[in-house]
């Protein structure tokens, strides 16, 4: 007995998630590109390019600079495994689901982690690194540059001041910043700085960006011990991204091509003015949805990531209810609370492609409709008449300067 399994015919949506978020219509088209083998000259070339961009987008010289073949998690994994052997310590700042997921990661290694938490919609407390590592030997500190899971971003200074004092490196989780947030892996001298292909630099999931700096290749050579992982050993990966250009594993061709395309977008705009873009599109979102009676979790404004906005899911109304009326009446995805924040928040994220001025517009009139008819009073108007009024006080920017 076989099942009749149609098409695929999959719905339009307006992905306004922590990731993975909409993508231009050039990425896709890259994406459909006819496979070449990885070892093709053709292919050699373009991944020298895709290398090109990434340093460009890091703004960084690393040697050490490649799409690693997994998702954001991966490159958490990626940075910590080869950073880790048993017996060594590390911290890891804390303050929501993914950079605990850092610190669940680097457990497994053998290391003894030492966690450094924060209340969840605010940042750690650099003072707390410094005390938790002092009279200690500290491999790294890793700290999570925009945590999703909250919508709060930390700024890094204090954080690499505290690692140099400790005579440590700093590992730093920019999933969800890379292109969306300003950072310069070299100025702001990062050691190890992965990202995912689907926040916001707008490819499909899949790849996670990593690149890596002398300070860590140094601790890489000095090992003792293999790393744990064959797959995300570092330097046995770059026999292939690296000179040599000698197989490793089989990458995955299609989201390379597509990922090249989208850095190509990235550039086209120009990375200040895609940063700019993002903190206006949060700005206009913010003051729609305060105007609308909601309430921001991040209570500081300077706390608050760019790319992802968290709102406590009002009395009377039921997270899981309203988000799929905006599914199902809009095709509007926004995400849910995570873990402890489960049914408590919802986060809506604006990254890459889905950081438009007319996705904010959009969305600010479907939650108007989607709320009244749920049963909470908002004044009819106020949450897109206050975006509005945030546009008019600014020249639009980047991408959205073009529409
Ligand atoms: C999304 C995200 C991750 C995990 O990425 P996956 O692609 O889901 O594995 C890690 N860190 C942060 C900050 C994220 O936003």
């Amino acid at each position: 007995m076989t099942e009749q399994i149609g098409e695929l015919v999959a719905p339009t949506r307006l992905m306004m998630t922590p990731g993975p978020c909409s993508i231009d219509p050039r990425v896709y088209r890259a994406l459909s590109t006819p496979l070449v083998g990885h070892m093709d000259p053709f292919f050699i070339g373009l991944i020298g390019e895709v290398q090109t961009l990434l340093r460009q987008i890091f703004q960084t010289d690393n040697r050490t600079t490649f799409p690693i073949s997994a998702s954001g998690s991966g490159g958490i994994e990626c940075a910590v495994v080869n950073a880790l052997e048993p017996g060594d310590e590390a911290i890891v700042c804390i303050n929501g689901t993914f950079s605990e997921r850092m610190a669940i990661i680097a457990a497994r290694t053998g290391a003894t982690i030492h966690r450094v938490e924060a209340p969840l919609g605010r940042t750690v407390d650099p003072g707390d690194v410094r005390r938790v590592g002092k009279g200690r030997k500290i491999k790294f500190v890793g700290v999570c540059h925009g945590e999703t899971s909250t919508g709060v971003i930390t700024g890094l200074e204090p954080f690499r001041k505290v690692a140099d004092e400790l005579g440590a490196l700093l590992i730093v989780d920019t999933v969800a910043t890379l292109a969306g947030v300003p950072l310069n892996v070299d100025a702001q001298r990062i050691d190890v700085c992965f990202s995912g292909s689907q926040k916001a630099i707008s490819a499909p999931p899949g790849m996670a960006p990593i690149t890596v700096g002398p300070r860590m290749e140094e601790a890489m050579r000095n090992r003792k011990t293999p790393v744990q992982s064959w797959y995300f050993d570092l330097t046995a990966v770059m026999s292939f991204w690296g000179k040599d250009r000698t197989y490793h594993h089989t990458p995955p061709i299609s989201l390379i091509f597509a990922l090249r395309e989208a850095l190509r977008i990235v550039f086209e705009e120009g990375l200040e003015a895609g940063w700019q873009r993002h903190r206006q599109n949060q700005q206009a979102l913010i003051a729609g949805m305060e105007a609308l009676g909601l309430e921001l979790f991040v209570p500081d404004p300077q706390d608050r990531l760019p790319t992802v906005t968290s709102i406590r899911v009002p009395p009377g109304i039921v997270d899981a209810r309203l988000r799929r009326q905006l599914l199902d009446e809009f095709g509007i995805e926004i995400a849910g609370g995570i873990g402890a924040l489960s049914g408590k928040i919802w986060r809506v994220g604006l990254m890459g492609y889905t950081s438009q001025s007319k996705h904010v517009l959009l969305f600010l009139a479907a939650l108007e409709k989607v709320l009244l008819e749920q049963g909470f009073h908002v004044a009819p108007g106020a949450g897109v008449g206050s975006a509005l009024q945030v546009y008019s006080h600014a020249e639009p920017v980047g991408a959205d300067a073009k529409k």
